[in-house]
């Protein structure tokens, strides 16, 4: 590709990319320190991404001590000794007043318990109905309302520009065309990569992007061989979320033969996600039974799920794990920067806070709490000095790599990429399952670049789920025994 062919944008201050919950608050909290702020994303802004699909859960440690020690030990316990503490710590200490903040946009939180088999939490903060939706609009409209930020949707950021060790902008494709917006700072939010995977509880724009252009601009990423697969999830006759507190109202799961194949576990269908999605996987079919629950609780607080199973009475409701949060990524550091100067990340997009699994309720509170610090550090430096030759130089080489006319092959598949990562690096792996996966990826990415980019976004959201799915599974070789949510067969 020519760099002729390339449309150049007007210059940000802040460039925010993703228009999730961390993206939508770093962009807030950039104009508030006086910058002027884009964000690009490939959905809409506050309608895209896992925080519009999320449930809205944050439990979260309240300020009482005695209650914060308990989520201290729970929260670490979780990541199985894999986490960063100083940002672990950051999040227990901070996660009360990031959840309360949130109620400056007008959300319905309310805060109350949970019960489960082993006692009652105490901290839970929801919206009510329990909806992303609820969380992003508020979120939306407030950047619409109270700024002047540039919202450019349906613009999918595909490569860093940096030069120097800074960052210089962002590369990204526009109704089929390649604009550059240079800018001062670059706010990483681009969320995680559900969609590497056949089954998944996130929506479609999530294809790892911010991993693979971490990757391609030289970044480490970590943990990825940590990919948590939600058990909580009904597939048919429609897809929704089961709020886990249903188990405790008298749900139960049951198998194709009527089995209630949790009877055994200490915590039954309460158990830990990874255990849960593991006993799910091994069975042929899997049902939601609400046969025994306490309708008017279902009502009450899953409207939902009680919807649909008045309206498909004679269908069952099938449930299977799904892709669902990655706890890999970009290192995530106190004040959201990276080994890049002037790019910052947070959100999904980041890993190293939650370790080798993550507690339910926490990504929500650690997308509020590290957007916010990305935009405030992102305002807070100055124009970089540009070297226009270097500038240049650097777009000629990213262009390059994504070919143009030169390139006449057909596209791969990218559902066999999905069905092979599904195959071999989901809820299961094994070493030699793994090793024939890294082949067959480093074929696939032989293809993309025999491949003409036509139609470009297909063609580059397939060469970053090739190169976040190559970085799974060799983070996965490079683990022989199962830790976490990565199990390895034996
Ligand atoms: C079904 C579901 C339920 C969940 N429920 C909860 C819950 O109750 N509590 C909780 O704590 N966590 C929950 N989670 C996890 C939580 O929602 C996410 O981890 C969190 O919302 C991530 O926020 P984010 O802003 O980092 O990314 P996202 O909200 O995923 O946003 C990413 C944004 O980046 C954009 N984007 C992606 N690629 C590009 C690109 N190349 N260029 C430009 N833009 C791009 C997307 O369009 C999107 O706007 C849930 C997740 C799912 C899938």
């Amino acid at each position: 590709m020519d760099i002729t062919q390339m449309v150049w944008a007007e210059k940000s201050e802040v460039l925010v990319i993703g228009g999730g919950l961390a993206g939508m608050y770093a962009a807030i909290e950039a104009h508030r320190a006086g910058r002027k702020v884009r964000i690009l994303s490939k959905g809409k802004v506050g309608g895209s991404g896992s925080s519009l699909v999320s449930m809205s859960v944050h439990r979260f440690a309240p300020k009482e001590p005695g209650l914060q020690e308990d989520y201290r030990r729970r929260f670490l316990a979780s990541g199985e000794g894999e986490q960063d503490l100083r940002v672990a710590e950051m999040l227990i200490q901070q996660g009360a007043d990031t959840v309360e903040a949130l109620r400056e946009f007008g959300l319905p939180l309310e805060y109350r318990g949970i019960e489960t088999p082993s006692g009652t939490y105490h901290y839970l903060a929801c919206c009510k109905p329990k909806r992303g939706r609820l969380l992003t609009r508020e979120l939306r409209d407030y950047l619409l309302a109270n700024t002047d930020a540039v919202l450019d949707e349906d613009v999918m950021a595909f490569d860093l520009v940096k030069a120097s060790g800074s960052i210089l902008g962002v590369l990204a494709e526009r109704d089929g065309r390649v604009v550059y917006y240079p800018a001062d700072a670059v706010v990483l939010a681009a969320g995680g990569a559900g969609n590497i995977y056949r089954y998944t509880s996130n929506t479609t724009d999530l294809t790892g992007d911010g991993y693979a252009m971490a990757l391609r601009a030289g970044l480490r990423l970590v943990g990825m061989e940590f990919v948590q697969f939600y058990p909580y999830r009904i597939c048919t006759p429609r897809r929704a979320d089961i709020f886990p507190d249903v188990f405790s109202h008298g749900a139960v799961f049951r198998n194709e033969k009527g089995e209630r194949f949790m009877e055994s576990y200490p915590m039954k269908e309460l158990e830990n996600r990874d255990v849960l999605a593991r006993a799910l996987y091994r069975q042929k079919r899997v049902y939601l039974d609400l046969t025994a629950c306490d309708w008017a609780y279902l009502e009450r607080e899953c409207p939902n799920i009680a919807d649909m199973a008045r309206k498909f009475l004679d269908q069952p409701l099938e449930v299977r794990p799904m892709a669902h949060f990655f706890m890999g990524g970009i290192p995530l550091e106190p004040d959201c920067s990276t080994a890049i100067k002037g790019l910052f990340a947070c959100g999904e997009v980041t890993g190293g806070l939650h370790g080798a699994n993550r507690l339910s309720g926490s990504a929500l509170t650690e997308a509020a709490l590290f957007g916010r610090i990305a935009g405030r550090e992102a305002a807070a430096g100055g124009p970089c000095l540009r070297d226009a030759g270097a500038e240049r130089a650097e777009l000629e080489k990213l262009l390059a790599l994504v070919g143009g006319v030169d390139r006449t092959g057909e596209l791969p598949e990218r559902q066999t990429l999905r069905e092979n990562m599904w195959a071999a690096a989901s809820v299961e792996r094994n070493m030699e399952d793994l090793r024939r996966l890294h082949a067959f990826l480093e074929e696939m990415e032989a293809q993309l670049d025999r491949a003409a980019p036509q139609p470009l976004r297909q063609w580059l959201e397939l060469r970053n789920m090739t190169a976040v799915s190559k970085a799974v599974t060799e983070a996965a070789l490079q683990r022989p025994e199962s830790l976490g949510a990565h199990y390895i067969v034996q």
